[in-house]
């Protein structure tokens, strides 16, 4: 499955805002962009002001980069959106918001969602019972991710460093059993951690 390998930090940079894509070094002063706030390259000081398909660029650049998405996939998202009822910016993060891969981040079992893409991937975790490695799986309200028993030493470690990070209501963890619930999709306004318009996505894939 085709991810993005470059530096994660340069995203930061390119964007003008922290992304926080790494984990505890976001919260340090190694983070990339608190040293070196501007966006990289030879004119990455000299950036002017953006147009309006800029801003649209951007926001929609935002929201692939913070759910490690590529181009292709995103697109497939929104189309899926698009065609479903009601407000295609909440189906959208709807959507997003239901990935195998982000749900293992919401739980606390990940520091980040590219290590949660890695430890799915790797097979650590059951869905419903069911052994599952794809991390663009989309749950539905209900569904039950859980370690195999043999992962959990791993996971246990993460824990303890994200233990203390900011719970959203659509999940519910299990930290003694190392178990999870994708309780219900999220409203878009409670998604208070995705710095980007999500009209203005729309409007990028409405020209
Ligand atoms: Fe972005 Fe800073 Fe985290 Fe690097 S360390 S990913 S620049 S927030």
């Amino acid at each position: 499955m085709a991810r993005y390998t470059g530096p994660l930090c340069r995203l930061c940079r390119r964007e003008g805002m922290k992304l926080y894509l790494k984990g505890e070094r976001c919260f340090t002063d190694r983070c990339a962009f608190e040293r070196r706030p501007y966006a990289p390259g030879m004119h990455g000081r000299n950036r002017g002001k953006l147009s309006q398909y800029g801003l649209q660029l951007r926001s929609k650049q935002i929201v692939k980069r913070i759910y490690g998405i590529l181009e292709r996939q995103f697109k497939r998202y929104f189309e899926k959106a698009l065609k479903m009822p009601g407000d295609t910016r909440e189906n959208l993060v709807r959507l997003l918001e239901s990935r195998l891969d982000n749900v293992v981040y919401r739980l606390g079992f990940a520091i980040n969602r590219r290590q949660a893409r890695q430890l799915v991937n790797h097979g650590h975790f059951l869905v419903n019972g069911k052994k599952v490695n794809i991390p663009s799986m989309l749950l539905k309200p209900g569904d039950v991710v859980e370690l195999k028993d043999k992962s959990l030493a791993v996971v246990r470690q993460v824990v303890e460093l994200t233990k203390d990070r900011t719970r959203v209501p659509w999940v519910e963890t299990d930290f003694e059993n190392l178990k999870g619930t994708f309780l219900r999709y999220p409203k878009l306004e409670e998604v208070t951690d995705l710095p980007a318009d999500m009209q203005a996505v729309v409007e990028f894939y409405s020209r």
